[in-house]
C-alpha cells in the first residue's frame, strides 16, 4: 500500500517535471535540495535553538556486543523540534524528494523498485554493514 503512494508520487514528479528535463538540471538541482535539507537542521541549532549540538567522541565497551551497543550511542542532539523547525525541515526533505524521483524518472528507474531493494539489502545486513 505504501509503494502505491510512491508510485503515485513518481507519476506525479513525471507529469510535473518540465523545467529540469536534463539530466544536469536534475543532478544539480538534487544536490541542492540535499544543502537544503542540512541547512534547515543547522537552522535548528543556530537561529532558532529549539535544538542543540553537544558532541563527542562515540564509545561502546569492548565486551558489548555490536546489536546492543545502540544503547551507548548518542544523537549529539538537546530538545525538541519545535513546530516551524519540523514543517521546514518537512518542506525542504519533500522537496529532496522530488528530485530524488526526478533522477529515477530520467533514469527509467522505478522508484518502488529503489525501496524494495534497499529493504532488502538491509533486512538482510542486519547491524553489519550499516555505518
Ligand atoms: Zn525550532
Amino acid at each position: 500500500m505504501k509503494n502505491e503512494v510512491v508510485g503515485q508520487f513518481q507519476d506525479k514528479v513525471s507529469e510535473l517535471l518540465i523545467r529540469h528535463r536534463s539530466i544536469l538540471d536534475s543532478l544539480t538541482k538534487f544536490q541542492e535540495s540535499s544543502a537544503r535539507v542540512n541547512r534547515s537542521i543547522a537552522k535548528t541549532v543556530t537561529n532558532c535553538g529549539c535544538l542543540s549540538v553537544s558532541a563527542s567522541k562515540q564509545t561502546c565497551p569492548p565486551e558489548v556486543n555490536l546489536k546492543d551497543c545502540q544503547q551507548y550511542m548518542n544523537s549529539h542532539l538537546n530538545g525538541e523540534l519545535c513546530e516551524h523547525c519540523l514543517e521546514a525541515i518537512e518542506e525542504e526533505l519533500g522537496n529532496h524528494l522530488f528530485y530524488l524521483t526526478a533522477l529515477c524518472n530520467l533514469l527509467n528507474l522505478e522508484l518502488t523498485d529503489v525501496f524494495d531493494k534497499e529493504f532488502e539489502r538491509i533486512n538482510t545486513l542486519g547491524f553489519f554493514n550499516l555505518s
